[in-house]
C-alpha cells in the first residue's frame, strides 16, 4: 500500500489505499515502572506558544532543575516560566505558604504588565499536593483581574506523563473559553499546541477551503477560540482527551480523523474537515496538490534508507501510533512494538484501524518486561525515553527520543520529510560509527 502511495506523485484523495486495520486487536496491559518525564516539561514547548502567559511551578529544587535543563537554559531577560520553591513545611505552615505565594505572584505580575495570563502549576512534593492550588488560583484571579487571569493545573508525576502537562493547561482554559455568538456559523477548531510554522501552513490550506479555522491554544490569551454547539474540532496532538471532553462539554463536536502526520495523515486530517464543511473533493484536490507532491517526493529519499527497518516503541508521548502508522505506511518500516502510557480508542480508531493487521499494541509500562521485549526483539531502531536511551545506545541499539518528537515540528506536508528525518538521522549515525 504504501509502496503504490509513494510511486503515484500524486494520489488522488479519494482513492487512498485503504488499510488492513487493528480497531480491534488485542493491547497488552502493562502497569509496572514508568520511565516518563512528568507534565511540567510541556511548559517548555507551551510557553513559547501563549506569548503572554506565564507559567510558575510550584514546586521543589527537582522541579526547578528539571524545567531549567529541559528548557535549555535558556537565558531570556524575561523568560516566560519559573519555580517557586515550597520547602518543608508542616500543616501548620501552609497559611504562610499561601501569603507566600500571593506575595511571588504580586511581586511578578508588578514586574511584569506584558503577563496576561498566569498558570499555576502544581507539582508532586507532598508540600505542594496539601495546597490547594485551584483555590490559590481562585484567589489571585480575584486579586488581578481584568488584568490578568490566573489558573491552575497539575504537572505532578504522579498524575502526568509528559503531554498529559498539555492536555491538563489547555482542559484548565476550556471552561473560560468565550461562547459562540447567536446565530453563530459552523467554524473549525484547531486543538492542540502547533508550532507557529504549522500554523500558519494550516491557516493557508484552510483559507483556500474555505473553512473558518480558529487554533487553540492561541498565540495570545486575550485571542482564545469561541466554542460551542457549532464548533467542529480536529485534534491536532493525540494526546488531548481531558481538553475533548471539556470542549464536548461546551457543546463542541470532534471530526474523527488520523493526525496530520505525514502526507497521508494530513490529507485525511484535511479531508474530514473538508467533508463535514461541504468542501468538493477537486477543492481539496487541488489545494493539496502541490505540497503533497513535494512531501511524497521528499519522502521517498528517506525511505530507501528506512524501508524494511524493524522499529520498537516503549511507551513515552502518545504520539506513538501515528507516528508507527506513518513509518509504516510511507516509509515501509517493520513495527515491532508500539507501547504508548494511553491508548484512547475513540481518538486513536482511525489511526489504528490503518496500523498493519497483527501490530503488537502495549498501553502503559513496565519497563523491565519492556526492555526484556526490546531486546528479545533486536530492533533496528528503539523510540524511547531520555533515560533508556543512554543505557540502550551503550548496548549497541540505535535510539531516537521521544521527547523530540514533541519539541520538532512534525505535522503537515511540509514537515513529513523532516519527520521521517528524525528517525533516519540516528540510522546514519550508527552505520557511519560501524563503518
Ligand atoms: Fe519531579 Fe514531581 Fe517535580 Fe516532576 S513534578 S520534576 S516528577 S518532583
Amino acid at each position: 500500500d504504501a509502496d503504490l502511495a509513494l510511486r503515484a506523485p500524486v494520489i488522488p484523495i479519494r482513492e487512498m489505499p485503504r488499510a488492513d486495520g487493528c480497531g480491534d486487536a488485542p493491547v497488552l496491559r502493562e502497569r509496572g515502572q514508568r520511565e516518563v518525564f512528568c507534565g511540567l516539561t510541556g511548559i517548555i514547548w507551551l510557553h513559547r506558544k501563549v506569548q503572554d502567559a506565564f507559567f510558575l511551578v510550584v514546586g521543589s529544587r527537582t522541579c526547578a532543575h528539571l524545567i531549567q535543563s529541559a528548557a535549555g537554559v535558556m537565558i531570556f531577560a524575561e523568560p516566560r516560566f519559573a519555580t517557586a520553591i515550597i520547602d518543608e513545611r508542616d500543616l501548620a505552615g501552609l497559611a504562610d505558604v499561601n501569603e507566600e505565594l500571593d506575595r511571588v505572584v504580586t511581586r511578578l505580575l508588578e514586574r511584569r504588565p506584558d503577563i496576561k495570563l498566569l498558570f499555576l502549576v502544581g507539582s508532586c512534593p507532598s508540600e505542594v499536593i496539601k495546597l490547594d492550588l485551584s483555590r490559590a488560583a481562585l484567589r489571585l484571579s480575584g486579586t488581578f483581574s481584568p488584568r490578568v487571569r490566573v489558573l491552575s493545573y497539575s504537572g505532578s508525576g504522579i498524575e502526568t506523563t509528559f503531554t498529559q502537562g498539555e492536555d491538563a493547561c489547555l482542559a484548565s482554559l476550556v471552561p473560560g473559553l468565550p461562547g459562540e455568538q447567536l446565530s453563530a456559523a459552523p467554524s473549525l477548531m484547531v486543538v492542540g499546541a502547533l508550532a507557529d510554522v504549522v500554523e500558519d501552513q494550516f491557516s493557508r490550506l484552510f483559507a483556500q477551503l474555505g473553512i473558518p479555522v480558529q487554533f487553540f491554544p492561541p498565540r495570545r490569551a486575550d485571542a482564545m477560540p469561541r466554542v460551542g454547539p457549532n464548533t467542529r474540532y480536529l485534534l491536532a496532538q493525540p494526546f488531548l482527551a481531558d481538553t475533548a471532553r471539556g470542549l464536548e462539554e461546551r457543546g463542541a463536536r470532534r471530526l474523527p480523523a488520523p493526525f496530520p502526520l505525514g502526507v497521508e495523515g494530513t490529507t485525511r486530517w484535511l479531508r474530514a474537515a473538508s467533508d463535514a464543511f461541504g468542501v468538493q473533493a477537486s477543492t481539496l484536490d487541488a489545494a493539496t496538490a502541490a505540497p503533497r507532491e513535494r512531501a511524497t517526493q521528499a519522502l521517498a529519499r528517506q525511505r530507501t534508507l528506512l524501508a524494511g527497518k524493524r522499529i520498537f516503541f516503549f511507551p513515552d508521548s502518545q504520539l506513538e501510533v501515528p507516528i508507527a502508522r506513518f513509518l509504516s505506511r510511507e516509509l515501509g518500516m517493520q513495527l515491532t512494538e508500539v507501547g504508548s502510557p494511553y491508548l484512547h480508542r475513540q481518538h486513536l480508531a482511525e489511526e489504528l484501524a490503518l496500523l498493519p493487521t497483527g501490530t503488537s499494541l502495549s498501553e502503559g509500562q513496565h519497563v523491565d518486561r519492556q526492555l526484556d521485549r526490546c531486546r528479545a526483539l533486536k530492533p533496528d531502531i528503539v523510540v524511547c525515553g531520555l533515560g533508556l536511551a543512554n543505557p540502550l545506545e551503550a548496548e549497541g541499539m540505535t535510539t531516537k527520543w521521544s521527547i523530540e518528537l514533541v519539541f520538532t515540528p512534525i505535522q503537515g506536508y511540509e514537515q513529513a520529510a523532516d519527520l521521517a528525518e528524525l528517525f533516519a538521522r540516528p540510522m546514519v549515525r550508527r552505520l557511519r560509527l560501524a563503518a
